[in-house]
């Protein structure tokens, strides 16, 4: 017989409370899962990072407030999940770690991206423990032979130490997998483990960037050899469009990893853009689904899908900036290119897209990008810099975009009084993507909706 081997990750919603977490067990239980990836509970990494900021810059009693916040929360459902002490003290040991580590931020008026790192661990760990327990219950009550065990996700997940958006190392991860988790498909232990943080070698504690918990999860499956990733959140799948934006956005059934890798990356906040790589790497199909409507099925994303339409869906990234470099040295010269790159290459900053005439280049990227003052420094020694802000990137993600005839017109016939301030097609055939003002960005995506997929049956 061929088994089924399941990863399950369950998002921030999808630890809400108690009462979602119960509800995301019975998923566990239901799906047989064998290792379950869970994210801190809604809204407490953002808690996080307001109080390492709070704890640099403003008074001890403000920090405190926040710990506090944290702490009565968690707390909170620990006492309605009826933890027993033994138990409860795991989750004392993390607020006092949290408190040691804020208070030395604070007398140090110092936060690095080590020990915001280390903070932000807090919230997955604190949520883990609380879901061990929440399974412990579902199972005992289903009279289930399996039972919940808490993994520090630390001791397998080995990272690179760039803090705040750590690479994962992956031969590493798998040896680890296979000495601590080999058991794991042959016992009735299921392993309740953190998404979103990791370790380096030398034992320092790291993040794989916001929303990584999904890339976590999808890192775990591929080191520990399964065959299906599921990812539980607070929507019924991936849709047409963010259905915060387009209230007629409709759940996709199948979709190719190739166009939900471009729908990730550019900007679809359902899947962090990570995610698929290990999944592709490894052939693992990924089911996403909502925990809290688990009966509305979802969306499989597979190597393989049955039909290709031109476009699936369509994304929206807000927070772009356009840079523009321009020098008269980049005529009938070689090596600008080469040279721009590297600047990128060397503090680490990815480019989205990009569009090239006679002499000057345009690129767009993410607008945290403008923190990196160097980084533009570095470009002017070269070029002129031309910094544009609050754009928006808009992307149609679909098949043979790039060699159907009359999409583009189509597109812009949808918006004849918008300004379009960059254009890229021809990369990928499964992307088309321009910037425009962001306050116009919903507009865009609304009428594009409209006319590629909410006029289908
Ligand atoms: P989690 O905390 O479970 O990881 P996220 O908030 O990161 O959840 O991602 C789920 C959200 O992604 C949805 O609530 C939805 O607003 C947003 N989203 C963006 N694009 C899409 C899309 N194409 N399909 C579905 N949801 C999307
Ligand atoms: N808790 C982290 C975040 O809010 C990771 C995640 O939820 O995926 O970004
Ligand atoms: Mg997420």
């Amino acid at each position: 017989m061929n088994e089924l081997y399941v990863v399950s990750k369950f998002g921030g919603t999808s630890m809400g409370d108690v009462e979602c977490m119960l509800r995301s067990a019975q998923i566990v239980l239901r799906q047989k899962s064998i290792l379950v990836v869970v994210s801190a509970t809604s809204g407490t990494t953002n808690e996080l990072i307001e109080l390492s900021k709070i704890s640099e810059k403003s008074s001890w009693d403000n920090a405190l407030l926040i710990i506090t916040k944290i702490k009565v929360k968690h707390l909170k459902m620990a006492r309605e999940l009826e933890m027993n002490p033994e138990k409860m003290e795991n989750l004392h040991q993390l607020f006092e770690e949290l408190e040691s580590m804020s208070r030395g931020i604070h007398l140090l008026k110092d936060c690095s991206l080590k020990a915001l790192d280390s903070i932000l661990s807090i919230g997955e760990r604190l949520s883990s423990h609380l879901f061990t327990e929440a399974l412990s219950i579902v199972f005992k009550r289903a009279n289930s032979e399996y039972k919940a065990q808490w993994l520090d996700a630390r001791d397998v997940l080995i990272t690179d130490d760039q803090f705040s958006k750590a690479r994962p190392l992956t031969s590493e991860i798998k040896r680890r997998c296979e000495e601590q988790l080999s058991g794991i498909k042959h016992t009735n232990t299921v392993y309740v483990t953190q998404g979103f943080i990791g370790k380096t070698k030398l034992g320092m504690t790291t993040t794989l960037g916001r929303g990584g918990s999904d890339y976590s999860a999808a890192i775990l499956a591929e080191g520990i050899e399964a065959n299906i990733l599921e990812i539980w959140t607070d929507v019924a799948g991936i849709a047409t469009t963010d259905p915060r934006l387009v209230s007629s956005a409709r759940t996709i059934a199948e979709i190719s990893f190739k166009e939900a890798s471009e729908l990730a990356t550019f900007g679809a906040k359902i899947l962090h853009p990570a995610t698929l790589l290990p999944a592709i790497r490894s052939d693992i199909p990924v089911f996403v689904g909502s925990s809290f409507q688990p009966e509305l099925g979802g969306t499989w994303v597979k190597k393989d899908v049955e039909d290709a339409p031109l476009v699936r869906a369509m994304a929206l990234r807000k927070k772009q900036i356009l840079v523009t470099l321009s020098t008269p040295e980049m005529l009938y010269s070689h090596g600008f290119l080469y040279q721009i790159f590297k600047v990128f290459n060397d503090h680490k900053v990815s480019i989205d897209a990009i569009t090239t005439s006679e002499i000057s280049v345009s690129l767009t990227l993410d607008d945290s990008t403008l923190i990196n003052h160097d980084l533009i420094l570095d470009l002017e020694a070269f070029a002129d810099v031309a910094v544009e802000e609050n754009l928006a990137l808009i992307s149609l993600i679909g098949n043979n975009i790039n060699h159907t005839p009359g999409l583009a017109k189509k597109i812009f016939e949808t918006i004849p009084d918008i300004n379009v301030r960059m254009i890229c097609l021809g990369a990928s055939k499964h992307n088309f993507c321009f910037m425009v003002a962001e306050e116009l960005g919903a507009v865009v995506i609304n009428r594009l909706h409209e006319t590629f997929i909410g006029n289908l049956v």
